[in-house]
């Protein structure tokens, strides 16, 4: 079969992305090298820019750096002069993946303001989806804003709240005016707060690393520092951090919870717990789950890489069969850009995947990913396990059919880029040319991940949210007026 090269160049093993990771941190070290290994164990979450932000006496800084955290911050930790840069004990960091237009610094996080209320720091995971309306309102009552983030937009309205009513009523007001999803961790002067969407779209967790707080878009990062976890920031809830400890300042939560499944099926590291579920066990059961549902007597069980290897174990485990890596991934080819001839197009692709002949000639083989976007990866892959000998090529989804947008964080912006829009599962299977094709029900995900309609967003699969979006359906069940 023949493929667009220019196609596939930038598809074969590109995700859904996440807009962002989030970390706080308070204590007495320099919170530099703190904020630093959490952005680098959470690098997954973004990897086009990243930021610090440390609150040092009387000001902030903020230092941001384009590329991978290790590779943006080098020489700056290399020749030492970040520390005297970015000196103090309170600050925040942000990890990045930035849409399509806004790949530079501009689109960098923390967003920083100096305001009525004092100095301000903010990294955010989510996405407010009502903040054309709050800017343009803000901007009839005079405020000014230096980037298109809707960070800004949440970091203006939190401040003219707290400004005019006070902390705790300021958030109040705020939570019921920003409509969305936000996951967030904010320096105002010498504290830090946490705070999460009363749905508690997007993870936040924090915890204790001797006599200092941390607060991660994901535990992972406290089991690298070698803390403790001491929970979840709940839905709806803020949270101050400082010389007294940590202390819930408000609690609004809503009738239900809207976690996003992909965080389970994907996003997340394996080795998170997030609301209380491990990722990695989730995955397991989704594999197993996608057995029971769709098995196929097969020679082996091949993950695609790395993306559905946790699920094609769980497959193998439940129904006995030999689980094989039998296609090599490339990790030092990730990045993609404009090649000049074809030839050289031609290999760059070839470079990303490879297929391990000895482990799929003559078998029968289940091919394994979390889940199909676009379609032209997997499109790819099937081919070349066919090149290599496959005899059978049946593929397996550890979760459902992708068929709505993603408004709430996650770069899923359009349905016309979905092979599933008006597509049957055959018709699917047909295009990119595996022997059969299956995926994993809702009832089968939701089961497998243990939480239910009313604590999941569903809404890439199921079209409907659990927010108001504009021309979309809306599962209205909630306490706050706002929700
Ligand atoms: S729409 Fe899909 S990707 Fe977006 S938050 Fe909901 S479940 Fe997650």
């Amino acid at each position: 079969m023949d493929f667009p090269v220019q196609d596939l160049e930038n598809t074969v093993g590109q995700k859904p992305n996440e807009h962002c990771a989030v970390v706080g941190f308070y204590g007495t070290d320099s919170a530099f090298d703190w904020i630093y290994t959490s952005l680098r164990t959470l690098q997954h979450r973004g990897q086009e820019s990243s930021g610090i932000a440390i609150f040092d006496g009387s000001k902030i800084n903020v230092v941001k750096v384009m590329g991978l955290v290790n590779e943006g911050f080098k020489n700056l930790v290399e020749n030492g002069s970040i520390y005297s840069k970015l000196n103090g004990n309170i600050g925040v960091g942000h990890n990045r993946y930035s849409t399509a237009g806004s790949k530079d610094l501009s689109g960098a996080g923390p967003v920083t303001v100096s305001s009525m209320i004092g100095e301000l720091a903010l990294s955010h995971n989510g996405e407010i989806v009502n903040q054309g309306e709050l800017r343009e309102e803000l901007k009839k009552k005079g405020v000014t804003f230096q980037t298109q983030l809707d960070t800004e937009v949440l970091l203006m309205v939190l401040s003219r709240e707290i400004g005019e009513k006070g902390l705790k009523n300021g958030f109040k007001n705020a939570i019921s005016l920003l409509k969305g999803s936000y996951s967030c961790a904010l320096v105002i002067n010498d504290k830090l707060y946490a705070f999460r969407d009363p749905l508690g779209i997007r993870p936040l967790i924090f915890g204790q690393v001797g006599n200092h707080y941390v607060v991660a878009s994901e535990s992972s990062v406290l089991d690298v520092l070698g803390g403790k976890i001491i929970r979840d920031v709940e839905p709806g809830e803020v949270i101050e951090f400082s010389e007294t400890g940590f202390k819930v300042i408000l609690n609004s939560p809503s009738l239900r919870t809207a976690h996003c499944m992909f965080e389970y099926v994907y996003f997340s590291r394996p080795d998170s717990v997030i609301d209380g579920v491990e990722v990695y066990n989730t995955r397991i059961l989704m594999g197993r789950q996608l057995a029971k549902e769709a098995p196929v007597a097969a020679d082996v069980v091949v993950p695609v890489p790395d993306s559905g290897r946790t699920q094609a174990m769980g497959y193998a485990m439940e129904l006995g069969i030999e689980y094989s890596e039998g296609l090599f991934k490339n990790r030092y080819s990730e990045r993609t850009f404009i090649m000049p001839s074809q030839s050289l197009r031609s290999n760059a692709v070839k470079l990303k995947l490879n297929p391990i002949k000895s482990v799929v000639a003559g078998k029968k083989v289940v091919l394994i990913d979390d889940s199909i976007v676009r379609g032209t990866t997997m499109r790819y892959i099937v081919s070349i396990l066919r090149n290599a000998g496959a005899s059978e090529i049946h593929v397996r989804i550890g979760s459902p059919m992708i068929v709505a947008p993603c408004y709430l964080g996650v770069d899923m912006k359009t349905r016309d880029q979905f092979i599933a829009i008006n597509k049957s599962v055959s018709e699917i299977n047909l295009e990119i040319g595996s022997n059969s094709l299956a995926y994993l029900s809702l009832d089968g995900l939701k089961e497998s991940i243990g939480l239910g309609n009313r604590n999941l967003c569903l809404g890439c699969l199921t079209g409907e949210y659990p927010v108001k979006i504009q021309g979309e359906k809306y599962i209205k069940q909630t306490a706050l007026e706002s929700y």
